[in-house]
């Protein structure tokens, strides 16, 4: 049934079986880890099971097979020579850790085990070798926790109540014992105590889980594999994926490594560094460690560390409020504390950093003086550190100009257009407390406590701050739903920090001055106490937390992002243009690039102050001279709003669309707005009623709307051309440079489109000959209903130009209603009929082959056809590359995604 594939790749003792290039298989951890032995890093030894392993061990209903079992012990023997030491020996026992390691990394989301190899059997070798019984019982009780939380409980699909899962019921045990023996930290509990406290956890899992905690280190070591793969399939890991978008079908690999120890006393430390800033991309080596701990104690952010480098231990200080004596006295940085070990680590991320062209992630432990290093990654960072970075690199001749620009992910860039905080607003707040500047941006809303509560709030339209003790990756939909994240606790690298930054969501973490109370849903802030739904800002850039509400503003377009668009330009072959309804969008899009408005949507410009009265006229009027007075009345308007874009986008082509949607969207359905255009009108309210009622569809957006509001009333495209062309006249006049376009919605059949058309030119003969001057401008129409696709040929004999609908599009391709979707979208999802929302990104097998077929065959007949996209997908990087790659001229999107949409256009190019 299995093939004789190879499973097992050795790593350690400076050379390697893998290497760095076998990420599918390998996984992210494993190829770095075959790729940093054979780069000579002092590696512990170890071997990685391949990702095919686990989809292997999901279809033998969790098991293995004989292959990988060899396998395994001839890796595991190879290993024992590397370290000296053997798996299971009692006199001195080689113990190792169980990662996971999927292709792309899931920080925090699936399960390790540490201290495999410690038994009954081992104990007593280990501590005779180590002369440190408390370590030792310290590791083992590590041990005991993990494997019965990872192993026996979540990876057996046990689901406790609340606050019940046994690694709870175990935390509280050792929680209460501090308590009882007046401890304040976990180092202050004896290796007696500690011995005792595994004896009674063993009792506890017996008497919660119902089976003995296994004592073979054979064992454990071969359940410990399967925990693993079984948490790739776990909640947590499952949720991180569909936020992630990181396929199902990956699966993760398993590494099981030898131990290193950073908790052997006060020679010994653990920490994570990077070789520039993972916040604003300063190239600064930085990072955090913590003397005699483990890697989960940095990670878990119980205690808070201190910095690697003395630049950054001042930096962090100075933001604490701490002396400099207090500071060297008390948290020396590791170059401070640790010369030489200090010095080793700055050569290897350095080395590191120069092998893979990009910043690191990096995890370390000093075990008794000697420096182990456990990874490398290349670095989550946030939006403005990626664009920094990429520039900073380019500029070192690092990488070349393509490079930087696939290094930059579109998405990310939607940081760095986040609004800061108002700087006249932000003068006046008061800073409350400071945390560590955790991930940047600003970000203002109402406090709430629970994870659950930010989603509900979230729900009904509040903008939340979440406030945490500590944040675990259950929060993740919490912090996900949430504009900000503040928590009491945690470093730089604590679960809040890195999964914010990955979301680039700001956040505040190791805010010690702020006393959390998770029953009450209060939080205490220097004397003050703020309650759920009270308004606290936080900076995330400089880690302030300020008491009330500061107004936020947009970002703009300079330094490294500006560099980073200007390369974009010139390697992109598809522009980018916007859709905007008024002059200030159209400035802010043209700010960020826009060379022109892909769509201008008419009717959003009914709807302010006595606009919408004159348009309720028009569509309430029962007779064609009814509607001619209305419409006499919002030509002003309109030619003045369309005076206003033309003028901002001076120069470039504005696309304007004729009236779109359903009338009954504009009539008063209340008592009181009849009554109003009763008087207004001078008719009675049931006449008013009665037409109200008229207009009613069973299904308004199949119905009398788009171009079937200009055939039935030719009238209103009059007079909309008549605006469009007339503001156009006057601006020529006054020296500008107009480029209207004027397009024609919802084409279903050639007709349509020659009908408008021929109404359209009329009417600008007349303008023209009125204004005395001329214009150049172009007649096109939206493709947004399957059979305007499917005639693309024909339609094009008319139409200028092409604009892609693909709300329309894929609502009618799929039979979806655009409105209506979200009944059944969560269950599509998770039932996986649907990988993604195709209002949101586009469907390329489906909807995206009738744009295809649409766009080849509508320049068959008219080969400078211009072609582009105005529907969501517009700034959706997978569906901008799309349309770059069936050779549209541009992609139109909301101004604040024209830059995202102006990298993945740049990227698809330099994909090619
Ligand atoms: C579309 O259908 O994609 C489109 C841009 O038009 P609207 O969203 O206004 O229907
Ligand atoms: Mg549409």
């Amino acid at each position: 049934m299995f093939d004789k594939k190879k499973r097992v790749y050795r790593f350690g003792g400076k050379t390697a079986e893998g290497d760095g290039q076998m990420r599918e298989l390998l996984g992210g951890k494993g190829a770095n880890l075959a790729e940093m032995s054979k780069l000579g890093m002092p590696v512990p030894a170890g071997f990685t099971i391949t990702t095919e392993c686990c989809a292997e061990y999901y279809s033998l209903g969790g098991g293995y097979t004989e292959d990988l079992k060899k396998e395994v012990a001839q890796a595991m023997k190879a290993t024992e020579t590397i370290m000296g030491k053997k798996f299971g020996d009692p006199s001195d026992p080689l113990l190792v850790s169980c990662r996971s390691g999927a292709r792309s990394s899931m920080p925090g989301m699936m399960d390790t085990i540490l201290n495999i190899g410690l038994c009954s059997a081992t104990l007593p070798g280990m501590i005779q070798k180590t002369g440190n019984p408390r370590f030792v019982y310290d590791a083992y009780r590590r041990l005991i926790m993990m494997y019965s939380d990872v192993v026996m409980e979540k990876a057996e699909g046990i689901e406790p109540a609340d606050g019940q899962g046994i690694r709870q019921q175990l935390d509280r045990m050792m929680a209460d014992l501090k308590e009882k023996k007046g401890y304040a930290s976990d180092t202050d509990i004896t290796a007696e105590e500690l011995k005792e406290l595994a004896e009674a956890f063993k009792v506890r899992i017996k008497e919660v889980l119902g089976v003995e905690f296994p004592d073979s280190a054979e064992g454990k070591l071969w359940g410990s594999i399967g925990g693993v793969f079984k948490s790739w399939n776990g909640k947590r890991a499952i949720a991180y994926r569909r936020i992630e978008k990181i396929p199902d079908d990956w699966g993760t690999a398993v590494n099981v490594q030898s131990m290193v120890f950073g908790n052997m006393g006060d020679t010994s430390a653990t920490g994570v560094c990077f070789s520039r800033d993972a916040g604003n991309g300063e190239n600064l080596f930085n990072g955090e460690y913590l003397i005699n701990a483990q890697g989960e104690d940095v990670v878990a952010g119980i205690r808070t560390p201190q910095q690697i480098t003395k630049l950054g231990s001042q930096r962090w200080a100075k933001r604490a409020g701490i002396s400099e004596e207090e500071r060297a006295a008390k948290y020396p940085s590791m170059e401070e504390a640790m010369p030489e070990i200090y010095a080793e680590l700055n050569g290897i991320q350095e080395k590191l950093e120069n092998h893979y062209h990009d910043m690191q992630d990096m995890e370390f432990t000093v075990q008794e003086g000697k420096l182990w290093f456990l990874q490398t990654r290349n670095g989550k960072r946030t939006g403005t550190a990626m664009v920094k970075i990429a520039m900073d690199l380019l500029h070192e001749g690092m990488i070349d100009e393509k490079t930087a620009i696939l290094r930059c992910e579109p998405q990310k860039l939607d940081e760095l257009l986040h609004p800061v905080f108002d700087k006249l607003a932000l003068s006046k707040a008061k800073v409350i407390t400071q945390g560590l500047p955790a991930s940047p941006g600003a970000a203002c809303g109402q406090i709430v406590f629970h994870a659950d509560d930010a989603e509900a709030w979230h729900a009904d339209g509040h903008k939340v701050i979440m406030v945490r003790i500590e944040t675990s990756p259950e929060d993740l939909a919490g912090m996900s739903a949430a504009e900000g994240i503040l928590t009491a606790r945690g470093g730089m690298t604590s679960h809040a920090a890195v999964v914010a930054r990955g979301m680039g969501k700001c956040c505040v973490s190791g805010a010690g001055g702020i006393n959390v109370n998770y029953k009450n849903k209060t939080v205490e802030i220097d004397g003050v106490v703020y309650k759920e739904g009270d308004y606290l800002s936080l900076n995330g850039t400089t880690g302030q937390v300020f008491a009330g509400e500061i107004p936020t503003k947009a970002a703009e377009l300079s330094g490294d992002f500006k560099e980073l668009m200007d390369l974009c330009d010139k390697y992109t072959k598809m522009e980018v243009r916007t859709n905007a309804d008024t002059p200030h969008d159209a400035e802010v899009a043209r700010a960020f690039g826009a060379k022109g408005i892909g769509l201008t949507r008419t009717e959003h410009m009914f709807f302010d102050g006595q606009k919408i009265i004159a348009m309720r006229e028009m569509i309430l009027a029962d007779s064609v001279e009814g509607r001619e007075k209305a419409l006499a009345k919002l030509l002003p308007y309109q030619k003045a709003d369309f005076y206003g874009i033309l003028k901002a986008m001076d120069g470039l082509h504005v696309n304007i669309r004729l009236l779109d949607p359903p009338l009954h969207e504009f009539v008063p359905h209340d008592e009181a707005g009849q009554q109003m255009m009763a008087k207004e009108m001078g008719v009675s309210v049931e006449d008013i009623q009665k037409r109200v009622l008229s207009l009613s569809e069973n299904n308004p957006m199949l119905g009398h709307r788009g171009c079937r509001l200009g055939i039935t009333f030719p009238e209103i495209t009059a007079m909309q051309t008549r605006a469009i062309l007339g503001a156009a006249c006057q601006l020529k006049k006054e020296g500008f440079d107009p480029h209207p376009e004027i397009m024609v919605p919802l084409i279903g059949i050639l007709y349509e489109l020659k009908q408008q058309k021929e109404i359209i030119q009329r009417v600008a003969e007349e303008v023209f000959a009125e204004e005395g001057v001329r214009i150049e401008f172009e007649i096109g129409t939206m493709i947004e209903i399957p059979r305007a696709a499917l005639t693309a040929d024909r339609i094009a004999t008319e139409a200028e130009y092409f604009s892609f609908g693909t709300n329309d599009l894929t609502q009618m391709t799929f039979g979806y209603s655009r409105d209506d979707i979200a009944s059944f979208l969560p269950a599509y999802l998770e039932k996986k009929i649907l990988k993604v929302d195709p209002f949101q990104v586009l469907d390329q097998n489906g909807v995206g082959q009738l744009i295809k077929m649409a766009v080849e065959n509508g320049r068959k007949v008219r080969p400078n056809l211009r072609t582009g996209i105005c529907g969501e997908h517009g700034g959706e990087p997978s569906s901008v590359k799309f349309c770059a790659k069936v050779g549209m001229n541009y992609a139109s999107c909301s101004p604040f995604r024209v830059p995202i949409a102006r990298l993945a256009a740049a990227q698809a190019a330099v994909e090619e």
